[in-house]
């Protein structure tokens, strides 16, 4: 058994998931290094840990991608566990095998476990031996066999790559004209992006949902299933807005998703937390991937159930069997907060936050790294923060994330808050018409009116022209007189405070 005690936990990652897991490491009474780039060294994850180490330079794969450097780290600062949090390492088994061989704790499943999950076209094979439904699809980019199945499921067809994952290495193919050439330049994108050219296929579905389902396993062979989250509403096959229960979502086939998680964890023996995607369509359900890692979506499982599931991992990664799971209650909904600029194509933004305002009251939860000063820069994923609501009905939980949304502002740094409050307030996500094309077919051109733009970069803007900011250094502005001053809540006419839609 690989699990046993520790007491300092390194944090392989950065931004919010790096202070959320910072937080309930501390909370347990573990000791916390965090590690960070030469472009992190003044962030709010490596101030609220115990000790920091430098790992390199800005570049992710030099840095946050540097195994030898993380594991030098963790020997060298005292850690006897490695949380890999989301994207980076935490899905990458020769990570695993370097933390074992180390004689370290990875908080997560087993190296053989994460490699087979990892690789989609194993997955399905594991699910389809489980009995599990998958999407129906050939396990193979033969030419030939990509011709048959064409012809008989009708197009268009998906091909993707076995080791594809983040919404990367996936191609439409609308005719059998076009599938010579996809499936060539698809291998070719694989093999680049992931260093593995395998390709696999499935039918594309017009409209189904993602719903997924979260697991717990522990080290004893008890898997536990958390409830679903349906996670339709996506922008090129991201994930922005997630919520639980899943709405329009029958008991029966609740069950039934549910039994198939299950019994896809245990046929991998997998441990610690991981999540078993799906696609719905109808009250048909087909199996989509394993993310074995805390997934960005956790708090909404967290607050229907009542628990830390980082506190979770870390009690099944020191050998703890899995307690009773409370029953679920209300709903719960989470905005994630992107820098980007809704109105430009979403292209990526980047800058200094100014000031922030962060929402609170019953049913908010902010999860962010973000602080006056902080630097928002090109280097890594633009996730400034999620916004959580709950309440007890989806209708309360809707109204209370269009008002949290207004309340948030983050001045400096361009955001979709005002794009997804729009979403949220729309019909259609009031009447809960969830797919994967929500926003394709309801927001086809992004955010629907201009005026819809971030106030606060409105505020930032008037604050500028008012030349209060000149050329100070955010960093510098603080004081209590100063604070009182110059914020922009106080300077700008009260109406322009909260958004008034
Ligand atoms: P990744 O690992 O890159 O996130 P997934 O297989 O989990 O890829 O799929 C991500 C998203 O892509 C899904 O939530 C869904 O929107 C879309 N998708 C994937 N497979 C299909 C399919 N067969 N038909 C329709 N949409 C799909």
């Amino acid at each position: 058994m690989r699990a046993r005690k520790f007491k300092k936990l390194l944090i392989a990652n950065r931004g919010e998931i790096a202070l959320r897991i910072i937080r309930t490491a501390r909370m347990t009474g573990l000791k916390t290094v965090a590690i960070y780039s030469e472009a992190d060294a003044r962030s709010t994850h490596v101030a609220a840990a115990d000790d920091a180490r430098l790992v390199g330079p800005a570049e992710a794969s030099k840095s946050y991608l540097n195994i030898a450097a993380i594991i030098a780290a963790a020997k060298d600062s005292g850690a006897d566990a490695i949380h890999p949090g989301y994207g980076f390492l935490s899905e990458r088994a020769e990570f695993v095998r370097a933390v074992d061989a180390a004689g370290l704790i990875f908080v997560g499943p087993r190296a053989e476990v994460m490699a087979q999950l990892g690789d989609k076209i194993s997955a399905r094979k594991i699910a389809t031996q489980a009995s599990v439904p998958v999407v129906p699809g050939i396990e193979t980019a033969d030419l030939r066999a990509a011709r048959e199945f064409g012809a008989s499921a009708g197009y268009p067809i998906l091909v993707k790559a076995a080791a594809g994952g983040g919404g990367r290495g996936m191609r439409v193919v609308e005719s059998a004209a076009n599938l010579g050439d996809a499936l060539e330049t698809a291998a070719h994108e694989a093999e680049s992006a992931f260093g593995d050219g395998r390709l696999f296929i499935e039918k594309y579905l017009a409209r189904p949902r993602h719903v997924e389902i979260q697991v717990l396993g522990d080290e004893h062979g008890t898997v536990a299933a958390l409830g679903e989250r349906d996670c339709s509403i996506q922008r090129r096959h991201q994930k922005l807005v997630e919520e639980s229960p899943a709405p329009n979502f029958t008991q029966t086939t609740r069950d039934a998703m549910i039994d198939a998680a299950t019994r896809m964890a245990q046929a991998a023996g997998y441990t610690n937390a991981g999540t078993v995607e799906f696609l719905l369509d109808g009250s048909a359900f087909y199996f989509l991937e394993v993310n074995a890692r805390l997934q960005v979506e956790h708090p909404i499982t967290e607050i229907r159930f009542g628990c830390d599931l980082v506190a979770e991992q870390l009690k099944i990664a020191m050998g703890e069997r899995l307690g009773a799971i409370s029953d679920p209650r209300g709903c719960a909904l989470e905005c994630r907060i992107n820098a980007e600029d809704p109105g430009r194509g979403f292209s990526p933004a980047t800058g200094a936050v100014i000031q922030l305002r962060t929402p609170g009251g019953p049913g908010v939860r902010f999860d962010t790294h973000l602080a006056q000063g902080v630097e928002v820069g090109a280097y890594y994923d633009g996730l400034l923060g999620k916004l959580i609501c709950s309440g007890a009905t989806r209708e309360e939980v809707r109204r209370r994330m269009i008002s949290a949304l207004d309340e948030l502002a983050i001045v400096g740094v361009t955001n979709t808050a005002g794009f997804l409050r729009e979403v949220i307030a729309s019909d259609a996500f009031a009447r809960a018409e969830l797919s994967t094309r929500f926003l394709e077919e309801h927001f086809p051109t992004g955010p629907h009116h201009d005026s819809e733009r971030d106030t606060a970069a409105l505020i930032a803007a008037a604050l500028v022209a008012k030349d209060r900011l000149g050329s100070r250094d955010p960093q510098e502005s603080d004081g209590a007189r100063d604070s009182i001053e110059h914020s922009p809540w106080t300077e700008m006419p009260k109406f322009e405070l909260w958004r008034t839609r």
